[in-house]
């Protein structure tokens, strides 16, 4: 993820962490905070080391554990920044620009002031996948594209240069759950969201998710049913509450059958209180202390950068780059 926010939100934790503390029981898994994604769009130099820090806090008081995984910030590891330059070598013009997720943030920002480093932005991605021989890179549907350009780089190169990368799988996570802004539940919850009120972040202290929880938009209706298209609000409140509990939806929907929303809204703040405390709580005792929270990150990129050059020496030898003495 990008160190671009203060905090994670909860669809961070519903789609994307979750499924990687999972993996990191069934798989060898390397997760790294992208700071040199993060610096594509105009950002805040005073601020990026610190949401850094914050990001990298946050994956571990989830549950990611740096003695099982590898976790580490990109920049630390240049090889992610030399592979990026070789593969933009093998990388059309044309098919890069393709990119959907490209068009769509170079739009908001008036096309002539978006950046190169935008528009290159998935080689570099394709660089921290294939610097590890990613057999599988677990994302959202929305970064498909990504994925396949990753593929169609790699295929050219072994092509074009010998088999050097672990072509990877596109491993859309179907089944994450996907959590909707508060205040409009017809859209995905966003840091980039409209309305303060309608996100949950992960860092955020009790009083303010129950606020926000309690005002949630629901419906006209009293009753408690997952019904996503008719009921959004009521349904992403069930989803968030069975996250938070370990419930099954059809379980909480038996509990809380005829309670009313405002009981459904207590019991689901509860639960997500009762989630993220502990979670603000670790956070703030890895911020704390700085000093080893870069330390393991430190251990993490060493780890990164042992693989990470073999696999850049063997890309260099392919391409015919003069070997260093
Ligand atoms: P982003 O910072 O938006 O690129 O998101 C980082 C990760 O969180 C990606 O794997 C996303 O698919 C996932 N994610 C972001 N927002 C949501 C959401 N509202 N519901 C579920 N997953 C999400």
């Amino acid at each position: 993820m990008q160190p671009s926010a203060d905090s994670l939100h909860f669809g961070n934790y519903a789609g994307a962490l979750l499924q990687w503390i999972e993996m990191q029981n069934t798989h060898d898994a390397v997760f790294c905070v992208v700071d040199l994604h993060a610096i594509t769009v105009p950002q805040d130099p005073q601020q990026l080391a610190a949401t850094t820090r914050k990001t990298a806090a946050q994956y571990i008081a989830c549950g990611i554990d740096p003695t099982k995984s590898t976790l580490f910030v990109q920049s630390h590891v240049a090889a992610h920044s030399e592979l990026a330059w070789i593969l933009n070598t093998v990388t059309s013009f044309g098919e890069a620009s393709r990119m959907t997720q490209f068009k769509d943030k170079s739009q908001k920002q008036g096309s002539d002031n978006a950046t190169v480093g935008l528009f290159t932005y998935p080689i570099l991605q394709a660089a921290d996948i294939l610097l590890y021989d990613a057999n599988v890179v677990p994302v959202g549907e929305d970064q498909r594209q990504h994925i396949e350009l990753t593929r169609n780089i790699a295929e050219r190169f072994n092509q074009r240069f010998g088999e050097t990368f672990v072509v990877p799988e596109v491993t859309i996570m179907e089944s994450a759950a996907k959590i909707y802004d508060l205040q409009n539940p017809g859209s995905k919850m966003s840091k980039s969201g409209e309305s303060p009120q309608g996100i949950l972040w992960l860092l955020d202290e009790p009083s303010a998710l129950i606020k926000k929880i309690k005002s949630a938009v629901t419906d006209t209706e009293t009753d408690i049913r997952f019904d996503p298209e008719k009921k959004p609000g009521v349904s992403n409140l069930l989803t968030l509450g069975s996250l938070a509990t370990g419930k099954t939806v059809a379980d909480l929907e038996n509990e809380l059958s005829g309670a009313g929303y405002g009981a459904l809204k207590t019991a689901v703040a509860e639960a997500v209180v009762d989630l993220l405390d502990p979670i603000r709580t670790r956070t703030q005792e890895l911020l704390a202390d700085p000093a080893e929270l870069d330390r393991i990150l430190g251990e993490g990129a060493s780890k990164a950068e042992e693989f990470a050059e073999h696999t850049l020496a063997k890309v260099h030898a392919a391409v015919g780059l003069l070997p260093r003495v």
